[in-house]
């Protein structure tokens, strides 16, 4: 059971460790961190937008006085709901990994294809509906100010914070291309970003599961007891455990069906996620799944059509109401 409740908002995590959580968890609602000593302070991701990015910092400053100076900001990877925020600590230092670096720079060029259908996503069928409902239309996502990193490492850097000594090391590409941990060895700390989404279907969106799995098994070498995930509440190792199960679940249960000539969309409603129910954004499994057939071999998949899937998949559970436990499976798998 975690010591602290999943509540929207900014929670002590003690000797100068902070975490904000932003309840569910599931698309675009990400975790952030603040790491304080003396009057230092670094930052641990920005919002998916000013507002709640502003909203973050107001109540770091109320409860943290020398949050009223963000000395410093680590990006963990380059996801909008990570770095959107950005902007507001524009006179901070910004600190990423080379590769976050420059996948921010070629979102900042303009070359963002969620960020493409979500601005037009009356155009793009039932993707874009999909894409509106679960992020554009709850997200202030027209006013992007893209804000790059000012410093970047290659694979690891050392900083301190005050006397507090803080650890980067990029993990990626397993979530994404840089991801990186940020680890407070004394305090048994570590913000793991979106390597670790906790009680949410993970985004799996081109990426390498196996590299992911490995990530997991890194992080499992840490000393920690408490880790900040990218999604979801508060965690541990154990919640780290579940997510390397996860993705070697999938990965296994996707190759039987791939060599079985099994269509990508009947693959994702016959691998039973009963041992995962209540996780949020249960709809990934299709873009899960697809990504995994991608990597056995087959050309990429249609990624509108499997939004579109998911969007209806999403659609059809929110009609059952919240109390819906079945999965909309067709038939439940045998195995
Ligand atoms: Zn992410």
């Amino acid at each position: 059971m975690s010591r602290w409740t999943f509540t929207k908002g900014l929670h002590d995590l003690g000797n100068g460790c902070l975490a904000y959580l932003q309840p569910d968890g599931g698309w675009g609602y990400s975790n952030a961190g603040l790491i304080v000593d003396g009057d230092r302070t670094l930052l641990v991701d920005t919002l998916f937008d000013k507002p709640l990015t502003a909203e973050m910092l107001a109540s770091m400053r109320s409860a943290i006085p020398a949050a009223k100076r963000i000395d410093r900001v680590v990006n963990t990877h380059a996801h909008p709901d990570h770095t959107a925020g950005n902007a507001l600590v524009a006179d901070s230092e910004i600190i990423a990994s080379l590769a976050t670096f420059e996948d921010m720079k070629r979102m900042s060029e303009g070359v963002d294809p969620i960020q493409k259908i979500m601005t037009n996503w009356q155009n793009f069928g039932e993707a874009g509906a999909y894409l509106h409902e679960v992020m554009g239309s709850r997200f202030d996502i027209a006013e992007r100010e893209h804000v790059l990193p000012t410093r970047h490492f290659d694979s690891e850097m050392d900083l301190t914070v005050g006397d507090k000594q803080v650890h980067l090391k990029k993990i990626g590409p397993a979530h994404s291309r840089g991801d990186t941990l940020v680890h407070v060895p004394k305090d048994r700390i570590l913000f793991s970003g979106d390597v670790l989404f906790n009680q949410v279907h993970p985004a799996i969106v081109s990426v390498n599961i196996a590299n992911w799995i490995e990530a997991c098994d890194h992080v499992l070498t840490l000393d920690v007891d408490v880790i900040v995930p990218g999604h979801g509440p508060i965690a541990d190792l154990n919640a780290v455990r579940t997510q390397r199960d996860y993705l070697q679940y999938f990965q296994v249960e996707a190759r039987k069906r791939f060599d079985a000539g099994m269509p990508v969309a009947e693959a994702a409603l016959d691998i039973s996620i009963d041992a995962f129910r209540g996780w949020a954004d249960e709809e990934r499994i299709f873009i899960t799944v697809a990504n995994l057939y991608q990597s056995f071999g087959a050309p990429p998949p249609p990624m509108l059509d499997m939004m579109a899937l998911a969007g209806r998949y999403r659609r059809d559970k929110m009609a059952c109401g919240p109390g819906c436990t079945h999965q909309h499976h067709s038939h439940t798998h045998g195995g």
